[in-house]
């Protein structure tokens, strides 16, 4: 053994690898690992150049684990090294590397911790041991120790084959790097898609003979090989099956319900980029769903937070993206203004795009079956991106409450005819909950207006937005203001009632509204077969403590603002009302009026809605 000297210093880096990333330390496994990779592809090319003398043999990876001696090796049959590829690449390629690595991390968090490279090793090893063989046969194997100095040891090797072992004496602070578990679950989520096969002892397998009575389990230890070296992303679509799709995505994500679509990703200029994105199904808690999509250089696993990578929204996919071209040891913060990256994410993003067009074009049916799962998607991505919003024009649907599926300028032309405003706008009239709205949903087909659902978490934001952005649409809730007032129609309703009988009504429903806060009376004409007393909420003020709330913000608890609009045409109203002439009881009625209008409005609860019912029985009797 020579003893020599890692390229003089001034400062030694052992103990700063060691300390650095702390948190990181098991990235050095996916060094390691990859550097393997890398060596084996490179025999495997000059096999196959016809380069290499002698059979290729079995190229698998290896990773030993030996507890009693506390090591863990990593061993390869990749081309391996001689004396002077050592010097040079351990003790000088690796070794600067190292150095120029720690140099600009200082502290700035680099996506992955990606490039470390083999000096990541000492974060975990007290000593490390590389024996090499060259795949070149006039070269002896060579040996080279070093413990966490710049001083190594380099010598005669004992190994008779072609690659490289690197072993790590674990350090004992570290010790959890010498279970089975702890590797094996590293292996999995750095390494399961390497494209060689990476093997870790075996493992049982069971599996069934026989019929009937005679069935039995059989048990056998077999390779326990970690990786799936083609990945799908890897492959041509057109060889592939939904299938194929469906059960990759069961491999990303065991136990998951399946996906709605998927989008297969792949280009070669300007950058390399390959992955597929699956759209899951989504609901309304947009959270839960961020921070799957993985990130891949090479088929090697960096990380599953892809935020610098790709817009906001889109992070709500699933999936994997895979590009060498991503640049991975420079910092996160600056990852965003880099130009690949940019190019990178408009490019997902038009991608995705066009995909729904594409599956709203031809599968229709299915695409409308499934809107409610990704629409909080499609909302979110034309809120968040004005280039996708363009196209999601084309397949961002509404929907009516009889499940009949448009897209919003096709909406638009159905319903202009009957319901435009004054100022000559198209009213688009939704409702936000199906079951509570009923009666008011009622009044509105009664009247031939449609009215279209809009009830997730995204709408009222999304409605704001295509109100700017279309420009002659405005979204009216049902309960919002009377229809009749808005819709300019030809024909108005007169009063039966004479002026001095209308303020007499407007009296008696102020004595018993201005109870409660924040209430006003008014009086409209309508026909007799609409509701004697509705409730209305100025659109306005719903919209901004709904936006309040959803932001969480609170500015103060103004009450909630509302008009009690009065039919005077209703019988109730007109005839009976009037005709009652003591005061209690005129007030009992126009009370029950009023309560019935805030029943329906899902305004009572409580002891008013117990009082009520009190109220009713006495009715009855
Ligand atoms: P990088 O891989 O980024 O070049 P590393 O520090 O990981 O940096 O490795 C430095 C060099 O050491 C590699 O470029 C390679 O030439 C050599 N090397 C490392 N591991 C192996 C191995 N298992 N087999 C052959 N050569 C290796």
């Amino acid at each position: 053994m020579v003893k020599g000297q890692i390229s003089v210093q001034t400062e030694n880096i052992f103990p700063i690898i060691k300390q650095f990333l702390y948190s990181d330390q098991e990235i050095f496994l996916r060094e390691l690992v990859s550097n393997a990779v890398d060596a084996t592809t490179k025999v495997k090319a000059l096999a196959s150049r016809g380069d290499l003398k002698g059979d290729l043999g079995d190229t698998t990876i290896d990773i030993l684990l030996d507890k009693a001696a506390k090591t863990l090796t990593i061993r390869d049959r990749g081309i391996g090294m001689n004396e002077e590829e050592v010097n040079k690449y351990l003790n000088q390629v690796a070794f600067s590397s190292a150095t120029e690595f720690l140099e600009k991390f200082k502290g700035e968090p680099i996506i992955g911790h990606f490039g470390l490279g083999f000096y990541s090793a000492f974060m975990v090893a007290s000593k490390v041991n590389v024996v090499t063989k060259s795949y070149k046969e006039e070269f002896e194997a060579v040996s080279w120790e070093c413990d966490g100095n710049p001083e190594y040891f380099i010598g005669k090797g004992e190994r008779d084959f072609r690659g490289t072992d690197i072993i790590l004496h674990i350090s004992d602070d570290c010790v959890e790097y010498l279970e089975n578990d702890k590797i094996e679950g590293l292996l999995k989520k750095y390494c399961s898609f390497l494209p060689v096969e990476i093997r870790f002892g075996t493992k049982k397998e069971t599996t069934w003979e026989g019929e009937g009575e005679d069935r039995k389990s059989i048990e056998t230890e077999v390779e326990n090989i970690i990786n799936n070296p083609n990945p799908l992303w890897k492959k041509a679509p057109k060889d592939l099956v939904d299938e194929d799709y469906k059960n990759f995505y069961q491999e990303l994500y065991p136990y998951s319900q399946a996906p709605h679509f998927w989008i297969h990703l792949n280009i070669d200029y300007p950058f390399n980029l390959t992955g597929v994105l699956y759209l899951p199904k989504i609901g309304n808690s947009i959270e839960l769903q961020k921070n799957k999509i993985q990130l891949y250089s090479n088929q090697v696993f960096v990380a599953d937070d892809v935020k610098e990578i790709v817009p906001d929204f889109l992070m709500l996919l699933h999936g994997v993206i895979d590009s060498p071209d991503i640049p991975l040891n420079v910092s996160r913060s600056y990852l965003q203004s880099d130009r690949n990256v940019k190019k990178i994410s408009s490019y997902i993003t038009k991608k995705v795009a066009e995909k729904l067009l594409e599956i709203y074009k031809n599968q229709k049916e299915e695409y409308e079956s499934k809107w409610k799962d990704i629409s909080t998607f499609v909302k979110y991505g034309m809120i968040s991106d004005e280039s996708f919003a363009e196209k999601a024009m084309k397949f961002a649907l509404v929907q009516n409450i009889d499940n009949q599926s448009f897209i919003f300028e096709d909406y638009k032309e159905k319903v202009k005819g009957n319901q435009t405003d004054k100022h000559n706008k198209v009213v688009i009239l939704y409702t936000n909950n199906v079951v509570a709205q009923d009666g008011l949903i009622a009044a509105c087909k009664q009247k031939g207006y449609d009215v279209v659902e809009m009830s997730e978490a995204i709408d009222n934001h999304f409605m704001q937005h295509l109100e700017y952005k279309m420009g002659d649409v405005v979204f009216v809730r049902i309960d919002s203001e009377t229809i009749n007032n808005l819709i300019q129609k030809d024909e108005k309703v007169e009063s039966v009632l004479s002026e001095k009988e209308q303020e007499q009504v407007k009296t008696i429903f102020e004595g018993i509204a201005v109870e409660s806060k924040g209430a006003t009376v008014q009086l409209q004409a309508m026909g007799v077969e609409d509701s004697p007393v509705v409730i209305t909420k100025p659109e306005f003020m719903r919209r901004m403590k709904e936006m309040q709330q959803l932001q969480g913000m609170n500015f103060g608890d103004f009450p909630d603002m509302y008009q009690v609009v009065v039919n005077t045409n209703h019988p109730l109203v007109a005839n009976k009302l009037l005709t009652v002439k003591e005061e209690a009881a005129q007030k009992e009625l126009a009370t029950y009026l009023y309560q019935l209008a805030q029943l329906n409005h899902g305004m009572l609860k409580g002891s008013e809605l117990s009082a009520f019912v009190a109220n009713s029985l006495k009715f009855l009797h």
